[in-house]
């Protein structure tokens, strides 16, 4: 028996869909969460998306929210999709109340509840500055950019300047879902919200680049042998209940987050463009030979590079 595809225009059809439907299951949530919150957290006015924060945090939350409403302005201009969020940005007091189960216990670990709800931390934290190795044992080069992106006035360090802009990897994937774009594979999904985060920050905010650059090739630099798992196929298979573990996970994002660098880099911000259209059109099952076929005619070899090489990058 074979099954009719549809054609493009009924494919558009199903995407309109798709689109509504998200928006008003955003939408009935948002009423929910909106009186679940309350008096517990306070609520930022006047921005596209909607910012509950740990009072106290005003300024935190202010300053990731404008860098939020600039980023929508550029996804707006190039996808032509804005999603309906509400970021939670939190203290520790008021992290297991907001944070999915799974990562209760994981005090600044950024992530996306149920394609709307993003929870981040307020504060520095243990799990961030789990990340850092020892600075003057870095080769030179690189112990300069870590100090140059994260150092403090007091010979410390803060990965904030970093997991900061993770509000926008996490808000990615509320574009992503909310507008009914099927990601294939688990490693596509978080790469896609990475070239998304990547190319925002290289034509709109380059101040930012080392910021975004140094913790991932920090990470990497320090070489993998303290991670039981490093190939896709690993990643793929435990993504669905992080059973690599959050420090593992880590790992596999900081190259994630470089190989968004190479697409970048490689084919500019028209990737991010072709990308999305083409996650969007084909809604069909593919075979890594079919998804590594598309991505090199339809979108840039680059992309499909990032499945082809990972297991030759050192
Ligand atoms: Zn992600």
């Amino acid at each position: 028996m074979t099954t009719k595809k549809p054609t493009t225009s009924e494919k558009r059809g199903i995407h309109t869909i798709l689109i509504l439907f998200f928006c008003q299951f955003a939408f009935a949530q948002i009423t929910t969460t909106e009186i679940d919150v309350s008096p517990a957290l306070d609520k930022l006015t006047g921005y596209i998306q909607t910012i509950y924060f740990s009072p106290g945090q005003d300024q935190r939350a202010k300053s990731i929210a404008d860098l939020m409403e600039n980023a929508a302005e550029f996804f707006q201009q190039e996808i032509g999709f804005t999603p309906k969020t509400n970021m939670f940005v939190l203290s520790p007091n008021h992290w297991k109340a907001f944070a999915a189960p799974p990562l209760r216990e994981t005090y600044g670990f950024p992530h996306n509840a149920d394609k709307e709800k993003l929870v981040i931390a307020a504060e520095d934290n243990d799990f961030w500055r789990s990340f850092l190795p020892q600075v003057d044992k870095l080769p030179d080069h690189l112990a300069l950019e870590v100090r140059k992106a994260y150092g403090k006035e007091d010979g410390s360090y803060s990965m904030m300047p970093f997991f900061d802009l993770l509000a926008l990897h996490e808000m990615g994937h509320s574009y992503t879902s909310q507008a009914g774009l099927r990601m294939h594979r688990n490693w596509m999904s978080e790469l896609f919200v990475n070239i998304m985060l990547h190319t925002f920050i290289a034509e709109k905010q380059n101040e930012r680049l080392p910021a975004l650059q140094t913790f991932p090739n920090m990470v990497i630099g320090a070489g993998s042998s303290d991670y039981k798992y490093t190939n896709l196929a690993d990643f793929e298979a435990l993504y669905p209940t992080l059973g690599m573990g959050p420090k593992n996970y880590g790992w596999y994002q900081c190259r994630l987050h470089s190989a968004a660098k190479d697409v970048y880099n490689n084919g500019g911000k028209a990737v991010l463009q072709k990308l999305w259209k083409a996650m969007l059109k084909h809604q069909e099952d593919m075979t890594d030979e079919e998804l590594i076929d598309m991505l090199e005619n339809e979108v840039h070899p680059s992309v499909a590079q990032v499945f082809q090489n990972w297991d030759k990058t050192p």
